[in-house]
């Protein structure tokens, strides 16, 4: 039986490499960091793609509570939370999480892309409608598919379009619920969510706001609490999806934050919480840290801030195309426009000690091809300066 599927497969997979759409895997032969050591040939090169914002995939002090956490409360539960209950550290991470987010209660979950599959169909039905932005990360499209609730789609952070879509789900729902689901920054490009306008509509269409917070959570903000925060809508924002596994240490596990009784009722009905494994005791106990140091200090912060402000002005200098230059975020997207060329500079780029990666069709518009870069807490300037001179470098090799 497996010789005619072994066949097609091959045939899928055979096109996949055609098309220039494989995805093939570096292997890191160091910890995750500003600098690391690639496996192939031993080299040392700066990361400019992590999603390692604060600096704190290789924390010691984090490194150090995961461990002293897995002393403390073994290796892992071996249940779900329902059968066998929670730890204290898990309570404790939850009402952390809720501490430091300004929200009234949180549900830990193994990943965010859990979170968000787990958030939606317990709170809408068929009677119900999601209205979604069109750029909303995978896993909120795939919670959204796991839901009866009616679908609406509207054009990226256009509010113009939102009420448009919430307007015509108004007049199908009748007195239904509508949830407005919306990523808090948008990770091909960095643009954060008109949050403000967003809750506007929401209160004129009677509807909830959830937002994703991944690229967010831990840096934007006064206190790092997210775009929320930044936009000033703390309050107005009904749920809060994110992860631990972006600024907030990098290793794994995500959550969903919001009104207690959402929470709540979550706890009672969500999937992905009632048949999935409790998260870690180590991955609680590194998180408590993390959350600890960004309370206690804004360094990592104001260091992030000023590093994406020097690399996006040198960038900038050097004639590159940055988009969000009026609301830096430390998503630095190149645009270099064809998707050949932002492979072939991506490759050059590595040559020259910078690792960043090209995004071309179909994760982001056809002739929009890009290179993302991600600035860390953890750089230096002078390894920001290194990556700019690179993509001087490059450019000219290249040409773009
Ligand atoms: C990374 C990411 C996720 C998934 O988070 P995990 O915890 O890694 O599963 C979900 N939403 C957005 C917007 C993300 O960037």
């Amino acid at each position: 039986m497996y010789q005619q599927v072994k066949e097609s497969l091959g045939a899928t997979l055979e096109e996949i490499r055609e098309s220039g759409l494989w995805k093939s895997e570096r292997t890191i032969a160091s910890p995750q960091s500003a600098r690391i050591v690639l496996a192939e040939g031993g080299r040392e090169v700066i990361n400019m793609c992590a999603n390692n914002y604060l600096g704190l995939s290789d924390n010691e002090d984090i490194v150090k509570a995961a461990s002293e956490a897995m002393q403390q409360w073994g290796y892992g539960l071996s249940s779900v939370r329902f059968i066998c209950g929670k730890q204290e550290i898990h309570e404790q991470l939850e009402v952390e999480v809720s501490q430091f987010l300004g929200m009234e209660d949180t549900i830990l979950f193994a990943a965010c892309f859990d979170a968000n599959g787990a958030v939606f169909e317990p709170l809408l039905t068929a009677d119900d409608a999601i209205v979604s932005d069109a750029l909303n990360h995978a896993s909120i499209i795939d919670g959204i598919r796991l839901c009866k609730a009616k679908r609406y789609r509207y054009a990226n952070n256009d509010l113009d379009a939102l009420e448009e879509q919430l307007k015509q789900a108004r007049a199908d729902v009748g007195s239904g619920r509508i949830m407005i689901a919306t990523d808090g920054v948008f990770s091909m490009n960095g643009t954060i969510a008109h949050l403000g306008g967003i809750c506007d509509l929401a209160e004129k269409y009677e509807a909830l706001v959830m937002v994703d917070d991944c690229h967010a959570t831990g840096f934007m903000g006064q206190t790092g609490r997210g775009t929320h925060e930044f936009r000033d809508c703390i309050d107005r924002v009904d749920i809060l999806t994110g992860t631990f596994g972006k600024a907030l240490g990098g290793a794994s596990g995500g959550y969903v934050s919001g009104r207690k009784e959402i929470i709540e009722l979550l706890r009672q009905r969500a999937r992905p919480y009632l048949f999935s494994n409790s998260l870690a005791p180590a991955i609680c106990g590194g998180s408590l840290k993390a959350l600890q140091i960004l309370s206690a200090s804004t360094e990592r912060r104001d260091r992030l801030w000023s590093n994406t402000a020097y690399f996006r002005r040198r960038l900038t200098e050097e004639g590159f195309s940055i988009p969000g230059m009026d609301e830096p975020h430390p998503i630095v997207p190149i645009m270099l426009g064809d998707a050949k060329v932002a492979q072939a500079a991506s490759a050059k780029l590595l040559d020259n000690g910078v690792y960043a990666i090209g995004f071309f069709y179909p994760v982001v518009a056809q002739g929009a091809a890009r290179i993302r870069t991600q600035v860390s807490a953890g750089h230096s300037e002078a390894d920001l300066e290194e990556a700019v001179q690179a993509f001087v470098k490059v450019r000219a090799e290249v040409g773009w």
